[in-house]
């Protein structure tokens, strides 16, 4: 075997269709049987929908071309894009719709298959499930905020924990118009709340520090309270972390490599993954192509490229966190403006112009931020 893909979320189904595309052989491992769920929003943002490559059409149940802020509660700004913001999906579709993309392309999928560790050598890797091994010329670590492979790779250090909890509503009960995503800041210390409309369904969450785990209910009850929803109408309610990635965290190991959220690579300041996740997917994918035609003896390239690929959106995102913390009434006066609008939405399309303006500010940010979360972890 070429590649063994530990985890068939966003991430792992993407690395193995790029995989399996580029002639490498691939088995991808689940412990679930899809199609599965996964505590998420959903959201797919148009940068995420650029870098995967696939006409996601199927599985997205409302385009969301606007979104509103709101500052605990109370002032509001509004910003609209021209065309199609944010995609809105369910994980139950969109994650089975990705594995089929990938065995569409010849990638072997085992479902209800645990991995229990994975152990590197000089030649590959041998990966211990519940029902035997398997060995591979390369691992890919894909098994999300909870799996087994960051720890048995020794990749440490672990990434930040925070946490969200989040449930399910009918559309028809959500009286703010259905065509934008809100985002209630202020609200929850190291994040916020959302109302994300769906097809025939809201999806309602909070999201904070890992200290904030004991009051996110109420935080969920105060959300629904200020959009007169009673939370005991939400269904399908679920918590489930939102790990972010240490500063200089390794993400590769001799033969092994960490995509999505088992390297901890969700967005700061928005709590998104999928874009990364099918970041990280496609670099590893192509570290892979360079292992299996010789062209390197390790993954480490993906570390590297990695690095560079989030140079500018790491800061950024840190930065932008840190004001959101420290100065939250700021914060919202900096979104107001339409030019802080359209620069948002040109961010959430994967237009990154501008971005690299302010890296210095987002780098000293970044730091504040990183220790304003430091201190929190561990609570
Ligand atoms: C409440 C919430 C809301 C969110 N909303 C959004 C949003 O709107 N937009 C957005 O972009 N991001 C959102 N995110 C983040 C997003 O959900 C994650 O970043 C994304 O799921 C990461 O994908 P992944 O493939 O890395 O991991 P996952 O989707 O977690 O997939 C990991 C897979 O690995 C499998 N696995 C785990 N352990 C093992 C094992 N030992 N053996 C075999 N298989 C294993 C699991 O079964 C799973 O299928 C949200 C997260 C949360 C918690």
């Amino acid at each position: 075997m070429d590649v063994v893909v530990v985890g068939a979320g966003p991430a792992g189904s993407t690395a193995a269709r790029d995989i399996a595309a580029s002639g490498g052989r691939v088995v991808l491992l689940d412990r679930a049987t899809f199609p599965r769920d996964k505590p998420c929003g959903g959201g797919l943002t148009r940068r995420g929908v650029r870098l995967l490559d696939v006409d996601v059409e199927p599985v997205v149940e409302r385009s969301v071309s606007a979104v509103e802020f709101r500052f605990r509660f109370g002032p509001r700004v509004l910003h609209r894009s021209d065309g199609p913001m944010v995609l809105m999906t369910r994980r139950r579709a969109l994650d089975v719709f990705l594995v089929e993309q990938a065995t569409a392309r010849g990638a072997e999928l085992r479902e209800g298959v645990r991995v229990r560790s994975v152990e590197l050598d000089e030649g590959g890797a041998t990966i211990r499930h519940d029902g035997g091994a398997l060995r591979a010329d390369a691992v890919i670590g894909a098994d999300g905020a909870n799996g087994v492979s960051r720890r048995a790779l020794g990749l440490d250090p672990p990434p930040l924990g925070t946490v969200a909890f989040e449930g399910n509503v009918d559309l028809d009960r959500v009286r703010m118009p259905h065509d934008r995503m809100l985002f209630e800041v202020g609200t929850v210390p190291g994040g916020y709340g959302w109302v994300f409309p769906k097809g025939d369904h809201a999806n309602v969450g909070v999201w904070g520090w890992k200290g904030e785990g004991p009051r996110l209910r109420a935080h969920l009850d105060r959300l629904c309270a200020a959009h007169d929803l009673r939370a005991d109408e939400l269904s399908d309610l679920r918590g489930h972390h939102i790990p972010l990635r240490r500063a200089g965290a390794p993400a590769a190991r001799g033969r092994a490599a960490l995509i999505g959220d088992a390297a901890g690579l969700a967005d700061a300041v928005s709590g998104d993954g999928l874009f990364e996740s099918f970041l990280s997917a496609r670099l590893a994918a192509d570290a892979v192509g360079d292992l299996l035609a010789g062209r390197a003896g390790d993954l480490h390239g993906y570390g590297r490229s990695l690095g560079e690929a989030l140079r500018h959106h790491t800061p950024m995102s840190w930065g932008a966190k840190a004001i959101m913390e420290r100065a939250p009434r700021l914060s919202f006066a900096m979104v107001r403006p339409p030019a802080a609008g359209r620069a948002m939405i040109r961010r959430v399309s994967g237009d990154t112009g501008g971005h690299r303006s302010g890296l210095g500010v987002g780098r000293a940010l970044e730091r504040v931020a990183r220790r304003a979360a430091l201190a929190t972890d561990a609570g």
